[in-house]
């Protein structure tokens, strides 16, 4: 059976620990979207790893990771991670690269780079790791597909016929020094090398593991509210992140798709530009930005400060939603002990009418949020294993936060360790 593990939110939940954590009972895991434009924290024996682009089950002897055909697949990124964690002591993890995934161009970082330069003051906050115009590309049918990387003619005539392309882009639009296909031909050998050992058509591997019984994980990157369809567009990302999409980037039926765990967490953080409407600012910000995730919220990634806001149930009951969630995993809820009070977001307030529906980008950039305080439970919940030896006023906000979402929060993550989750049962399941 297949599992997916996604974002309710805008990243950053958390889902790292969750994916490491249900990994443990796994055989597979997939990455299914995005690129090494954000990344994972995860926290086992081993030490403390940032991955970008390696599933999270790594870390285990007994499964397999898949990097699926949806992914951006940045080859020497791959590489290096692969490097890294063994370096750390991990064994050589079993790793498969789905044959049709596309590549990340090394184009396709300058590209983003001087459009980032180009629009100045307007730019969309991107992480420079060319994954929109690596999307782009991949939808203009000008990609490169892995599995082109072992047919020379193709692989030439193609390099040719884009180096072209990309050239009067670099000349006349952003003058910047052009691309010699030569080299770009040498690149993309030195990549087939690298990637060799990994390559299958990993969704006839998925469909037979599935047929023996398997459970395979699908991992998500980032949250509902970075898809390209249903997020704060155009302040998104540039593959869908829902769980839905999982069949697609990983190659597997949608029906097989039978637990959706959506990962939420007790508060707000985003990364990048666009509407947040819970957002807090100054000391109260920088409180929970210091003590937030384990380390303080800063891009796994970039190293960048992440804006920080209450917990806000109108992006969560719709992330919810979009993702076709069974399960909710409520995650960094131990951050929150500090607070004598907590203020949740509730409604927002647009036009003078409050509503409790995501609304599209415009009318969000004018949505005021209506927060309801909590009583905080103020000491630390960190090492609890039973849910009745939560605080009560932490299980009440557990409770305030389910209802107001509609969505069962069965797992309650109190730490970033793998053990530290507490089953729940809800109502609502
Ligand atoms: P992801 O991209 O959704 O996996 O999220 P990140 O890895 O960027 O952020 C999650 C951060 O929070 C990481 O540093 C995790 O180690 C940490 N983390 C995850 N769950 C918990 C938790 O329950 N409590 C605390 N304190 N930290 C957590």
């Amino acid at each position: 059976m297949v599992k997916a593990v996604v974002g309710a939110n805008w990243g950053d939940e958390g889902k790292g620990k969750i994916t490491d954590m249900m990994a443990e009972e796994a055989d597979i895991i997939v990455r299914f979207q995005g690129g090494a434009n954000a990344g994972h924290t995860i926290v086992n024996n081993y030490g403390k790893f940032a991955l970008h682009t390696l599933p999270s089950g790594v870390f285990y002897d007994h499964t397999t990771s898949i990097i699926g055909n949806g992914v951006a697949l940045n080859i020497p990124v791959l590489f290096k991670e692969i490097q890294s964690i063994i370096e750390k002591g991990v064994p050589m993890p079993k790793i498969l690269v789905s044959d049709r995934a596309q590549i990340v161009m090394p184009y396709h970082i300058l590209f983003d780079q001087y459009e980032e330069e180009r629009l100045g003051g307007k730019s969309f906050g991107s992480t420079k790791s060319g994954i929109a115009p690596f999307y782009s590309d991949k939808y203009a049918k000008i990609g490169f597909q892995v599995s082109e990387l072992f047919d020379e003619e193709v692989l030439q005539e193609k390099v040719n016929r884009v180096c072209e392309m990309k050239n009067i882009m670099l000349e006349h639009m952003y003058h910047k020094p052009l691309i010699d296909p030569a080299e770009l031909l040498e690149t993309l050998h030195e990549y087939k090398k690298m990637v060799e050992p990994y390559v299958c058509d990993t969704s006839l591997f998925l469909h037979n593991a599935l047929k023996e019984g398997k459970t395979v994980l699908l991992e998500g990157q980032l949250g509902t509210l970075k898809d390209p369809d249903h997020g704060i567009y155009p302040m998104v990302t540039s593959s869908s992140t829902l769980a839905a999409y999982g069949a697609i980037g990983a190659g597997v039926a949608p029906t097989e798709i039978k637990q959706v765990v959506t990962v939420c967490k007790a508060y707000s953080s985003a990364v990048g530009a666009g509407a947040f409407v819970s957002e807090i600012f100054g000391e109260e910000a920088d409180e929970l930005r210091r003590r937030g995730g384990d380390g303080g919220e800063y891009g796994a990634t970039t190293g960048r400060p992440r804006r920080m806001g209450w917990f806000d149930c109108v992006a969560s009951k719709y992330g919810c939603r979009m993702q076709g969630t069974t399960d909710v995993a409520f995650t960094v809820l131990d951050v929150l002990g500090y607070l004598p009070e907590i203020p949740v977001c509730v409604g927002y307030e647009i036009n003078g009418e409050v509503t409790t529906d995501f609304p599209v980008t415009h009318l969000l950039e004018k949505a005021k949020p209506v927060l309801t305080v909590l009583p905080g439970w103020n000491c630390d919940i960190r090492g609890i294993k039973n849910y009745d030896e939560l605080p009560e006023n932490c299980r009440k906000y557990i409770e305030f936060v389910e209802e107001q979402i509609g969505y069962p929060i069965t797992m309650v993550s109190n730490g970033p360790g793998r053990n530290d989750i507490i089953y729940r049962e809800s109502k609502l399941k």
